[in-house]
């Protein structure tokens, strides 16, 4: 139609009138100015007679004189730099959003009346330590009712607070008035707290006794799509739900290999607007060092400097926001969704994790944990502990990552299964193997010489194995790479599971240290009773899931079905153990996790039936291509189901419902739109198309038509 041409050649001009507009970090200067750490909260901490080393010390908000003392630095900070409003900044449950992390903020004005009505400059202690917010507005799992609705917000001094355009951002834990967590962070912090204390505990007991807590290390590599803004605005699906729910296959896909790596395109503006969104990272001290292109047509993916944990997934959330920000004020849109378009490659957010000691010896790192702690047995029995924990709980890996989004991925050639192994490697492998066998001795794997065959090329030593890539969860040297986690999800579940499953893990092993066991024994009892979680085989073997279940890996192959697991008596044992959920807050997530699921689906239905009444049904008729009748019949189809989902009381029974009306009906009436659009002419579809939506350097946009 001549209207959805028109808009998408208003959307040309926005493009050509950006690239000509320029950002990015040119120097190293500006880094971190609106974050309140380092030099630049030593500046104004120094004003009030302290300086940046009083925010080392997390237990500064308790003094009140400190406590004082931040807030006027915190109030003169914000004036400099243009902050006019403060605002707790804090992650609800489940906050795993179709678009992004949605992380909730009430934004406040930083000033006051005095008694002649005239307004001055005001932040107290007070406003900065704690907020409160109602508790029943957000996922609650039916810990907050209506009428008793409080939520409580209290300052995480771990995180930086930081200043993004006129706000004043204080980054925030968050839960009911009877204390339990409504959020995604509180769990994190009592999960790294577990894991510390009894890391630190197992440590000591084998003579190492490190400075400081452990640290749960993570760097999470982000995968988005670009597309332009136009297009995004001819699809209904996209802008509700952030996938298309339709959509004919381009002539084109990924077949080439010609995307991964590839230049990042200028001509649609990707280029400028990775730009952008590298240098307003860079200003709230977020440093994304690696931007490259991804496999799929318009993919891409920026990875940060791995940190903490707590800093990180802060980061990761409002790296997502910028990504939307930025991209919107190009003339594009970004598309976190796990799978925004079916026949080619989703979105992950591989989280990278290890555990390091605070001044930085990282315990997953043979050689520096046998250098700093001078026993070379803590290695195995960290291994064999680790490798213990991801045997028993497989199945919380499995529902850390069982994002609505991520149905489409796992499993596919593109993200490993959802079978819960671990790769190590031959060499760690067979190391632990003399462990088992009762013979100790230190692992040190050496680096390797690699020759390119060509006498002007120089050698460069690589590491003592390859990688995999096939693996949900593969060790890689230094570090485990959670590999299965989706696009837009908050990790702080994924991560909260992985802490708690090593404080666990870390516990027991120190338990029996306790008891009289001799540490490697304990690993070698550990290693024969878990290492069948152990798989260094292809993960994408078509056997491999069959051959899994016979070893008795855990394997659940609906995300649903996993969450069901959340509050098993097994999970309930451990988390209360190490005191991170207790039964009441695993029965609410577990709640929230599933009403979530089904709301996303009964969007993307309703998102569908919409989209076939008004567009689809419409160009049929006026491109004359047939009858439309298998089209209605589908409608009826979903109607049905979905009225069968409201019909059911039981949330894990209605979310089972979800999950087939969305992977077998609407995929089936999916088709029957899909065959449609192949046959009517371009003039009449009136939805941006996958050749759109996907091809701009190939298609520039508006010069089609
Ligand atoms: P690759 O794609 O090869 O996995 P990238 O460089 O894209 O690697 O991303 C790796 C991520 O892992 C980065 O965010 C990096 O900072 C992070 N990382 C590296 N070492 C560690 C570690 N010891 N612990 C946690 N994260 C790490
Ligand atoms: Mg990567």
């Amino acid at each position: 139609s001549k209207k959805v041409v028109t808009s998408r050649r208003k959307a040309t001009t926005t493009t050509k009138a950006m690239l000509s507009s320029s950002a990015g970090p040119a120097t190293l200067e500006g880094y971190g100015s609106c974050s309140f750490k380092g030099a630049v909260a030593d500046k104004y901490l120094k004003e009030q007679g302290y300086d940046a080393s009083l925010l080392k010390d997390l237990s500064w908000p308790k003094n009140e004189a400190k406590a004082k003392a931040v807030a006027a630095a915190l109030l003169s900070w914000a004036t400099d730099n243009g902050a006019k409003q403060y605002s707790h900044w804090f992650q609800p449950m489940a906050s795993a959003g179709v678009r992004h992390g949605n992380a909730g903020c009430l934004q406040m004005a930083m000033f006051d009346f005095d008694a002649d009505g005239v307004p001055y400059p005001s932040f107290s202690h007070e406003n900065l330590l704690q907020g409160e917010t109602d508790g029943s507005s957000y996922p609650n799992g039916g810990l907050r009712a209506t009428h008793t609705a409080g939520g409580y917000l209290s300052l995480d001094p771990l995180s930086p607070i930081f200043i993004r355009e006129d706000t004043m951002y204080i980054p925030s834990c968050f839960v009911s008035y009877n204390g339990d967590a409504l959020d995604e962070k509180t769990p994190m912090h009592r999960a790294t707290e577990a894991m510390s204390s009894q890391g630190k505990r197992l440590l000591k007991l084998m003579g190492y006794n490190p400075e400081g807590d452990l640290i749960n290390n993570i760097g999470l590599e982000q995968e988005i799509f670009l597309t332009t803004r136009s297009a995004f605005y001819n699809r209904p699906d996209l802008q509700f739900t952030g996938r298309t729910v339709m959509g004919k296959d381009a002539a084109r896909g990924q077949e080439l290999s010609d995307h991964y790596m590839a230049p990042i395109s200028r001509a649609t503006g990707a280029f400028e607007t990775m730009k952008q969104i590298q240098a307003e990272c860079y200003k709230i001290g977020i440093l994304l060092k690696t931007r490259h292109r991804e496999v799929a047509p318009n993919q891409y993916e920026f990875a940060p400097m791995f940190g903490n944990v707590i800093n990180q997934i802060d980061q990761n959330l409002m790296v997502m926001q910028i990504i939307e920000e930025v991209a919107s004020e190009n003339g594009m849109a970004a598309l976190l969704h796990e799978k925004p378009f079916a026949g080619i490659n989703g979105s992950g957010k591989h989280n990278n994790w290890s555990i390091g000691t605070s001044t930085g010896v990282n315990l997953l790192n043979p050689k520096q944990l046998n250098k700093a702690s001078g026993n070379a047995e803590i290695f195995p029995v960290i291994m064999a502990a680790l490798v213990s924990a991801i045997d028993k709980h497989g199945d919380l890996m499995r529902l850390s990552i069982a994002s609505p989004g991520n149905d489409f991925r796992l499993g596919a050639m593109e993200a490993p299964p959802a079978v819960m192994s671990t790769y190590l490697g031959s060499s760690l492998t067979e190391y632990l193997e003399q462990i088992k066998n009762g013979k100790m001795s230190e692992y040190s794997p050496e680096k390797k010489s690699l020759s390119f065959g060509a006498a002007n090329v120089p050698d460069i030593t690589v590491p003592a194995e390859d990688r995999n890539r096939t693996s949900p969860f593969p060790y890689g040297g230094a570090r485990f790479e959670f590999r299965a986690a989706g696009s837009t999800q908050n990790v702080s579940l994924i991560n909260t599971c992985l802490d708690s499953m090593a404080a666990e893990a870390f516990k027991i092993v120190a338990d029996r240290i306790e008891g009289g066991e001799k540490p490697l024994d304990i690993a070698a009892d550990l290693l024969k009773q878990h290492e069948k979680c152990i798989f260094n085989g292809n993960g994408y073997d078509p056997n491999w899931p069959d051959d899994a279940v016979k070893r008795g890996v855990w394997r659940i192959d609906s995300g649903v079905d996993a969450i069901d697991q959340l509050d098993s008596e097994k999970n309930v044992a451990m988390f209360s153990s190490i005191g991170v959920f207790s039964e009441r807050e695993l029965q609410a997530r577990k709640s929230v996790l599933l009403t979530y699921y089904t709301g996303v689906v009964e969007m993307e239905a309703l998102t569908m039936i919409d989209m076939i009444n008004k567009h689809v049904i419409p160009s049929v008729k006026k491109a004359d291509v047939g009858n439309p009748n298998k089209l209605n019949d589908g409608i009826k189809q979903i109607k049905s189901a979905l009225k069968k989902i409201h019909g059911e009381e039981n949330e894990t029974k209605q979310a089972q419902m979800a999950r087939s009306l969305r992977l077998e009906t609407m995929a089936d009436v999916r088709k029957v739109c899909d065959d449609f659009e192949a046959k009517v002419p371009a003039e009449h579809w009136t939805l941006a198309t996958y050749d759109e939506l996907l091809f701009l350097d190939t298609f520039p946009e508006g010069e089609m038509w």
